[in-house]
């Protein structure tokens, strides 16, 4: 069982009581990026200074501390931090968990993708999809997730059922996460199961095509066939590029110039870019205006680029393989972070837990000093780019859907695992207890 700390409880408790009635939370912190309205104190770095009013479940009112002498009642938060609700918008929910069957011998790309592969044709029925991913939905919720984007794939001869199973999953979680499903495929695939997927990707799902990019002779036609195939169906596109450190590896840019060459008009999301950070600096700048002006976003996957990249066996990994995130948003290019893959072959960890995410963003990849408004990276920019312009944000008339956690600054909240947060849903707190470990040991293959 999870231990609430004192003083969470008693904050817990004064929420539930709260329940019907419009209520204040005093004396919060809410970080910069989140708060989409001026007009909020800046309270030190990334963040600001607010009271809040929630009543019918939604956010009614937000403001400068004491600036209402008409407040309802409610707890002094005593400079708490207050999160919206986080938004994922990279994931693999089909993949996830399935590591204590199907673990990445040594730890490499190339290694995860085997593993993968047999780890789909032998289990990815309805029911071990189902199962794994509804554990992973459980998880993000209790964390504080409100919406998710994931990848399917399983191979040809389960992707029908791997996407059938996360559509209906997607259904029953409707209200408390926004699954969006991106049926997930190769660059070099023949053009009729292309065209085939981008069909699937259209009818009934979120009409987002995602595109595993590597280099192959004729990249640019292959991108121009994608783009005609998904203007014609009006999808977005969401990438997998240059997930490698090999300098010559150029699949962002010529992502950006594909865009540019179609006038491709629809959102492009372009995940990972680990290769940008070993290239020379001029091609890096070349590449970013060319990807501005695509209008082009980037989502980072730190945990699972951390522990693929550069891995010696047995040596120590000189690069890291994050994408040059600072460098982006000089460009004006809008950059989320996700967790990627958790407990699959591609990475051996994880729990999408947001927050957590974030606090070794933060660490790993220097987004300190100042923090500034980089939590909008696994919030309002997430959502943004996930299409989805009500969620992850503190914004007046939204559903009062937040994380509450004790730290009231930077160095507090990355300090510490962040185990005791609140989660409001609709101003109600939930049992933020993630699923037990155990839910999945009789999964046929599991060996714990
Ligand atoms: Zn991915």
């Amino acid at each position: 069982m999870k231990q609430d700390s004192p003083r969470q409880l008693g904050l817990a408790q004064a929420l539930s009581a709260q329940t019907g009635a419009a209520f204040a939370l005093r004396n919060l912190r809410l970080p910069l990026g989140t708060v989409p309205g001026a007009g909020l104190p800046a309270a030190g770095d990334g963040l600001l200074a607010a009271d809040m009013v929630i009543a019918k479940g939604r956010i009614d009112w937000l403001g400068p501390p004491a600036s209402r002498d008409d407040l309802p009642a409610g707890p002094d938060m005593a400079k708490a931090m207050a999160w919206p609700g986080t938004v994922d918008c990279h994931t693999h929910l089909d993949k996830a968990l399935a590591w204590p069957r199907s673990p990445n011998a040594d730890g490499t790309f190339d290694g995860a993708g085997a593993s993968a592969f047999r780890d789909a044709a032998a289990h990815h029925g309805v029911e071990d999809i189902r199962r794994r991913a509804d554990f992973a939905l459980r998880t993000s919720f209790a964390h504080g997730t409100t919406a998710i984007r994931s990848h399917v794939d399983s191979g040809r001869h389960a992707f029908e059922q791997a996407l059938a199973t996360l559509s209906e999953l997607a259904d029953d979680w409707r209200g408390r996460i926004a699954l969006q499903l991106c049926p997930f495929l190769g660059i070099d695939e023949d053009l009729d199961w292309i065209r085939k997927v981008a069909a699937r990707a259209g009818r009934e799902h979120a009409g987002i095509l995602s595109v595993f990019v590597h280099a192959i002779p004729e990249l640019d036609a292959a991108l121009d066939a994608v783009m005609a195939i998904a203007g014609r169906e009006g999808l977005r596109l969401d990438f997998h590029a240059d997930e490698n450190l090999n300098p010559a590896s150029k699949g962002l840019d010529a992502i950006a110039r594909a865009v540019l060459r179609n006038g491709f008009d629809q959102p492009v999301l372009v995940g990972h870019c680990c290769a940008l950070a070993v290239q020379p600096r001029d091609t890096l700048e070349a590449t970013l205006e060319r990807v501005a002006k695509a209008g082009i976003g980037i989502v980072s996957l730190p945990l699972c680029n951390a522990y693929l990249m550069d891995r010696r066996g047995g040596e120590t990994p000189r690069y890291r393989g994050f994408a040059p995130v600072h460098e982006m948003r000089r460009h004006g290019i809008p950059v989320a972070i996700a967790s990627d893959n958790v407990r699959d072959a591609f990475y051996a960890y994880g729990d999408h837990d947001i927050p957590e995410l974030f606090r070794d963003a933060v660490r790993m990849m220097q987004l300190d000093h100042p923090l500034g408004d980089w939590a909008a990276a696994v919030t309002t920019t997430a959502a943004d780019l996930m299409g989805l312009p009500d969620r992850g944000r503190l914004d007046p008339g939204a559903p009062a859907d937040l994380i509450i956690f004790t730290a009231r600054n930077w160095s507090e909240f990355v300090s510490r695992p962040l185990s005791d947060r609140v989660v409001l849903r609709g101003g109600k707190p939930i049992d933020t207890t993630p699923p037990d470990f155990r839910d999945l040991d009789d999964m046929k293959g599991m060996r714990i």
